[in-house]
């Protein structure tokens, strides 16, 4: 039997579950193989009847000695049968496991038959029950030996098959197959054992060290074939052909000297190793991290006035058109009287005029736009270097867009949001990595608070107290949808509802659908320390820099993500105050207390990010398909990290040897790759 056959072929599955099957997307062989099990239990039989409680489900075989149905208030009904061990000369308890409501069972058990149970003893007055046990009556002791006595199979639970019956598949194919050979690309060395000893083991194991040697054989093959797809797309763009972008410095010395401040030490280290990067004739591919404020857009410009010092046009790609324009205003100020010629792109733009670049746009040095600077049908003429911001937003498949053209122009990558270190190995596997890990040193401490809804009066006292001192003040509201006329409205009445709160000092309402040039004036007030206080919508969150603003308070703080709040924190801590962020909350769960909890005890975004991920467990963090990655069937990218470094490590060495994988032994690997890529592509479409 080959793995690739369909399931279809396989006559003993009957018809509604190869239908219910392949609504799984369960196909092939292969497929059926490797859905892998959630979880197991240790259904291995219990010694004897227990006399206690247990919190750990236990596995029981006896003999059914009574049964009866209780009705209890009305119509509803509890089902009994009651169990005594079956062995001779044990005088045990007997155990009573009891049904609620389902009527089905009733008709299944008689008094005479063994039963298999398994489930958490409870003791209930003097009696020890179980309540809705797994069960089984035991008829042939094959049956039996699937589903109990063993280390049991826990599969994703999933509509329209029941777990016996995907039990019952699975144990039924791994005999089929018992002499299939299933071959696997993992390197030996990576790996221990078979291939199909770990399928089998996965599945079935005969203990639990059996279980996780299976697993991690088949978590590293899984991590594997993952990251040669990860070091194919690194090795492309290493053997690509590039130039060199980078001019002697003068440009950017002259910059640095109109700068207020100092670079960090940071900012100096990543500057340096963009430099290299940008002298080579290698096109680079690096991603910069860092906190929200730690001064990433600086580290761009300076690539940027080495790429265009030495002829270059450099773009400036963000994510929304705010961000594109914030950039922009950035930039001018900084870069127009050094005499750079710079232009703003935006989709918006262009849907007004239908025109491409306006003219003279061709000739400027810097370009700065959204990601409808991808589709523009106008050519760059020079294009030397390329600043992604925000790549969390962006997928994999947009900037291999860009960096198609030859020679390849050297690409930058910024993310607002710092991602836990483990995972940059995955999602942004194939780039180099910088990290700003220092703030400058010019900002003031944030104190975060939560306090809830109740304690409002306090609150407010307090934001009085602060605007008589001088600061000023966000009020951040989360709208759900910034077009939406209703959350519009309702930020207008809060809006009322502040001005009266803060009377005297002047507040004026900032939200998505105020027209640009309004918004600009707003903001312009506020900067000045005309208005003392913003009652404003997450539009905030980026692009806002006003080092007065020393206060934020976020109303309805559960609602938003821990990623954006910090992200939102973000805006004050920027004077040389001590500033003050509350998050103000009338949810009691433990979620959210555990959630916000996290913004009191660290200002730091890389832990932010560590416990975003430890609360929100392994799921899909970044949008896996977003990062044009297949979705793992078995790997955890949190918990099997370690596996992953084993796993990349392994890829990375293959590409090391043999970058365009010539050699006849690392054909094999193409097609790991191919079908990688096939997965792919169904994940974004
Ligand atoms: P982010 O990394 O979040 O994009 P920005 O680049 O917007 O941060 O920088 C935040 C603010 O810090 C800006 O006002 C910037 O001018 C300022 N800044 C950047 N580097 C330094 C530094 N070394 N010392 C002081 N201020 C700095
Ligand atoms: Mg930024």
């Amino acid at each position: 039997m080959e793995t690739s056959q369909s399931i279809a072929e396989l006559d003993w599955i009957p018809r509604p579950r190869l239908l219910a099957l392949r609504r799984l997307e369960i196909e092939t062989v292969e497929d059926l193989l490797t859905h892998f099990p959630r979880r197991h239990e240790d259904r291995h039989e219990f010694p004897e009847f227990p006399r206690e409680e247990s919190d750990i489900p236990i596995c029981l075989c006896g003999e059914v000695i009574k049964t009866s149905l209780r009705r209890f208030g009305g119509w509803k009904k509890i089902f009994e049968a009651t169990l005594q061990e079956a062995k001779p000369n044990v005088l045990s308890e007997p155990l009573v496991c009891r049904w609620f409501n389902l009527h089905y069972v009733q008709k299944m058990i008689a008094t005479g038959q063994r039963l298999v149970v398994f489930g958490k003893p409870r003791l209930r007055g003097k009696r020890i029950c179980m309540d809705h046990p797994e069960f089984e009556v035991i008829e042939n002791d094959e049956e039996i030996s699937i589903h109990f006595r063993r280390i049991t199979p826990i599969y994703p639970a999933t509509e329209g098959i029941s777990q016996r019956v995907f039990r019952s598949i699975i144990y039924r194919l791994l005999n089929e197959i018992s002499d299939a050979p299933l071959p696997t690309l993992a390197p030996g060395d990576l790996v221990d054992g078979k291939r199909s000893d770990a399928i089998r083991a996965i599945h079935f194991p005969e203990n639990w060290i059996a279980r996780d040697a299976a697993r991690e054989h088949l978590v590293l093959s899984e991590f594997f074939a993952m990251q040669m797809l990860i070091a194919s797309r690194r090795s492309e763009s290493s053997i690509r052909i590039g130039e060199s972008h980078c001019g002697p410095g003068a440009l950017l010395d002259k910059f640095l000297k109109t700068l207020p401040f100092e670079l960090t030490g940071a900012q100096l280290k990543v500057i340096t190793e963009i430099r290299r990067d940008l002298a080579a004739s290698q096109a680079m591919n690096r991603l910069l991290q860092g906190d929200v404020g730690s001064g990433k857009t600086v580290v761009a410009i300076a690539a940027i006035l080495l790429a265009i010092e030495s002829g270059f046009q450099a773009a400036f790609m963000a994510p929304t058109q705010i961000l594109a324009e914030q950039h922009y205003t950035v930039l001018r100020r900084w870069l127009e009287p050094l005499g750079v010629r710079m232009a703003l792109r935006t989709a918006a733009r262009q849907e007004e005029s239908f025109l491409p670049l306006v003219a003279g746009d061709e000739n400027a040095d810097v370009i700065i736009g959204t990601h409808a600077l991808l589709y523009e049908k106008v050519s760059f003429s020079n294009l030397g270097l390329v600043v992604i911001d925000e790549q969390h937003k962006f997928g994999v498949a947009q900037r291999a867009r860009l960096t198609a053209r030859e020679p390849a122009p050297d690409v930058l990558v910024m993310t607002a949001t710092p991602i836990p270190r483990t995972l940059t190995m995955t999602v942004y596997g194939d780039l180099d990595v910088s990290i700003i890990d220092e703030m400058p040193l010019n900002r003031g401490k944030i104190v975060t608070a939560v306090r809830d809804d109740s304690r409002l009066g306090e609150v407010l006292s307090f934001l009085r107290t602060q605007l008589e001192a001088g600061r000023q003040l966000y009020v951040i509201y989360p709208l759900i949808d910034e077009s939406d006329k209703l959350d519009v409205k309702a930020a207008a009445a809060e809006y009322e509802l502040w001005w009266e709160r803060l009377h005297p000092s002047r507040c004026e309402l900032l939200h998505g659908r105020i027209p640009a040039a309004e918004k600009q004036e707003i903001m312009e007030r506020f900067r000045r320390g005309q208005s003392k206080a913003l009652i404003s919508t997450t539009v905030i969150e980026v692009g806002v820099d006003v080092p007065n603003a020393a206060v934020m308070l976020i109303e309805n703080a559960e609602r938003f993500g821990l990623a954006q709040l910090h992200q939102l924190r973000g805006r004050i801590g920027r004077g040389e105050h001590k500033s003050y962020c509350i998050l103000l909350t009338s949810d009691k769960s433990k979620e959210t207390a555990a959630k916000l909890a996290v913004l009191e005890r660290t200002s730091n975004g890389f832990e932010v990010a560590e416990a975003d991920w430890d609360l929100r467990g392994p799921g899909d963090l970044l949008g896996t398909a977003q990062s044009g990655l297949p979705a793992l069937k078995i790997g955890n990218l949190k918990t099997d990290a370690d596996l992953m470094r084993r796993a990349r490590a392994a890829a990375m060495s293959i590409f090391d040897a043999d970058p365009r994988l010539e050699l006849p032994e690392n054909q094999r690997f193409r097609r790991l790759i191919v079908e990688q890529q096939g997965r792919t592509f169904s994940n974004v479409s």
